[in-house]
């Protein structure tokens, strides 16, 4: 495959100049034809977040509660909306898996801490008496699916009990456009509509979704999170072997080589030409827990119940 010019810190030779104020510029960024030095580059950066929370309809003064790995784009993402004057709290969910799960907290206590941030963490282990790996192994359904479910039931409930009406995560363009393009190939219709980078509440329990990095690349993010001193952790996940979403985000680089521009195109294209999906009524509640759910059981609840815990 052509190896694209890719985006680029400190390497650009000493006469390149900002595009925008023409001081010396040390960010290169050819998807946008322009570099930038570091401060032209963090005015950019946030003026991508200011064009994406435009979209959502989230008020300055809203409260915001961000879901944060301690991953690049979630903690990038915590730091911009508290940059950008939103008033946040950051949660992180322990899975509890070997290695991975320490180090990832330790990422986010070291970044809260140094910034005086508010967060919370809270363990899988704790919250439903076993580790992702352990609820893994008693239920054998794909992991991703299993982690994907719990993570997103759990953050809705910790919002609820935390107050928070609007949730953000930190999913970049690069995230946005492989998934929007997996559920193209596969004709998961009924997923397309759940591809906007706003997703609003249900009822008093389940929070809006917002994803205010939608409209920056994974590599415009490393490089905000080098000029910002963001310590992320860039481990991976030993689940992630078996996903299958890498292959539709090397497809999309494939085509961003052979066509620069095609991935932002792509996913541009469907957000300005679709609106938020309609708040759901079709849901009902879940008879044991209360919350909103499509069946009598809601799917946290049904998980519980296959791993034997009655516990609420
Ligand atoms: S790779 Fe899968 S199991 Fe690991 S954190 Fe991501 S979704 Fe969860
Ligand atoms: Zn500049
Ligand atoms: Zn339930």
């Amino acid at each position: 495959m052509r190896r694209r010019d890719s985006a680029s810190y400190g390497k650009l030779p000493s006469r390149s100049r900002c595009t925008r104020c023409r001081k010396r510029a040390v960010v290169h960024l050819p998807s946008h034809n322009a570099n930038f030095c570091d401060s032209c580059f963090v005015f950019f950066f946030k003026n991508a977040v200011k064009r994406a929370l435009k979209l959502f309809p989230v008020k300055r003064d809203t409260p915001i509660m961000v879901a944060v790995s301690g991953g690049k784009d979630s903690l990038a993402a915590w730091l911009v909306l508290e940059e950008l004057g939103f008033k946040t709290l950051g949660v992180h969910i322990d899975l509890g898996i070997p290695e991975f799960s320490q180090a990832s907290r330790r990422a986010v206590e070291s970044f809260a801490k140094s910034r005086a941030l508010g967060y919370r963490v809270y363990s899988i282990v704790d919250l439903l008496g076993y580790s992702l790996p352990e609820i893994y192994k008693r239920t054998n359904r794909m992991v991703c699916a299993v982690c994907g479910t719990v993570k997103r039931q759990l953050l809705n409930r910790i919002a609820f009990q935390e107050g928070f009406r609007v949730v953000a995560t930190g999913h970049n363009l690069d995230d946005e456009a492989s998934r929007l393009l997996g559920n193209i190939v596969r004709h998961r219709e009924q997923y397309l509509e759940k591809s906007y980078p706003y997703l609003p509440s249900i009822g008093k329990k389940i929070p809006a979704r917002i994803k205010p990095l939608f409209r920056v690349e994974a590599d415009e993010i490393r490089i905000y999170c080098q000029i910002k001193g963001i310590d992320y952790f860039s481990g991976t996940c030993p689940f992630s072997r078996g996903a299958t979403s890498h292959i539709f985000f090397e497809a999309l680089n494939f085509l961003e080589a052979e066509m620069p521009g095609t991935k932002r195109d792509f996913l541009f294209h469907f957000v300005r030409n679709h609106t938020p999906p309609e708040t759901d009524i079709n849901y009902k509640t879940c008879s044991k827990c209360g919350y909103p759910s499509y069946s009598d059981l809601c799917s946290l609840c049904s998980l519980k119940e296959r791993l034997g815990n009655q516990g609420d």
